[in-house]
């Protein structure tokens, strides 16, 4: 009886702590987590010094194979927003997030974007993922448009937890327009002249919507997680040397052995972009330098 009674106590005291812990939440910086480096990215763009922003999935790990770790799950309980930007680990751990800490909003920063499918059309004929419905393509923040949108959501979820700061995530975020739209039409001009439709070859398709945006056709080797079969790999060899492509993309999360085997059939080579990077700007200045290159 007495021990049981002992046991309430603490039971009493630990959720006394609790509450004193959340009434003590410092309003800023706004603690924030993304899933990815790039939306911290657009995140601190906005938020500046008022943002103290947490990546879940660290350089060097896969987006698509994620799993949290216990000292990140423990950030969580001291989070006020989690900005998901739509990729699959997200799917599974999101209500898990929540369950530790359901104070956090969860702001979906895809909301109002068109997602394109995973299906390809290449070569006349479709690309199914037969067992599943369709797969809608994550990598949306590789799209310097379709950023505007994710930093609108961005935005809007900062002005309703911290208003007292509105006038200067307003003029961060008009600022940010402007560095979004000097490097569009930067890749506007670096692709300027080429045929609509000109093909890169990628071995993860990681750059659909950046593609979509500056007229390219991107032609992926894998569909989302899934390698060729011996088939498709003869067919895409026969692909890439009817269309003289000699350059096979790869991202430095995933080995490039495979990519070096159809690189060497094709007498090509393989080069390194990165959908993950941190400085997006730069990085997607760099990467269209890359495409145009592989074009010649
Ligand atoms: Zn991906």
């Amino acid at each position: 009886m007495k021990c049981l009674r002992s046991l309430e106590v603490a039971i009493y005291l630990s959720l006394l702590l609790l509450g004193w812990a959340s009434a003590a939440f410092p309003k800023t910086p706004v603690r924030v987590f993304v899933s990815i480096l790039p939306q911290k990215y657009f995140v601190e763009k906005i938020g500046g010094k008022l943002v103290d922003v947490s990546v879940m999935v660290e350089p060097g790990a896969d987006g698509h194979t994620f799993e949290p770790k216990p000292k990140q799950m423990v950030a969580l309980s001291k989070t006020m927003i989690y900005f998901a930007i739509g990729i699959e680990f997200e799917n599974v751990w999101l209500e898990r997030f929540i369950a530790i800490n359901s104070k956090m909003l969860i702001v979906h920063t895809d909301a109002g974007i068109d997602k394109i499918s995973m299906i390809t059309q290449h070569h006349g004929e479709e690309r199914h993922n037969q067992d599943k419905e369709v797969i809608k393509d994550p990598h949306i923040w590789l799209s310097p448009p379709l950023v505007k949108i994710i930093s609108q959501n961005i935005i809007e979820s900062l002005l309703d937890v911290d208003p007292a700061h509105g006038s200067i995530y307003k003029a961060n975020f008009k600022k940010f327009m402007l560095e979004i739209d000097d490097l569009d039409s930067e890749l506007r001009k670096i692709f300027a002249g080429e045929d609509t439709g000109v093909e890169f070859m990628v071995f993860h398709p990681a750059w659909g919507y950046f593609a979509l945006a500056y007229d390219l056709e991107q032609v992926p080797v894998e569909i989302e997680g899934k390698e060729p079969k011996p088939a498709e790999l003869k067919h895409l060899i026969q692909h890439a040397k009817e269309k003289d492509i000699k350059v096979v993309f790869v991202q430095p999360q995933f080995s490039p052995a495979k990519a070096r085997i159809i690189a060497d059939s094709i007498g090509g080579q393989i080069a390194f972009v990165d959908p993950l990077a941190a400085d997006w700007s730069k990085n997607l200045r760099e990467t269209a330098t890359k495409f145009k290159a592989a074009l010649r």
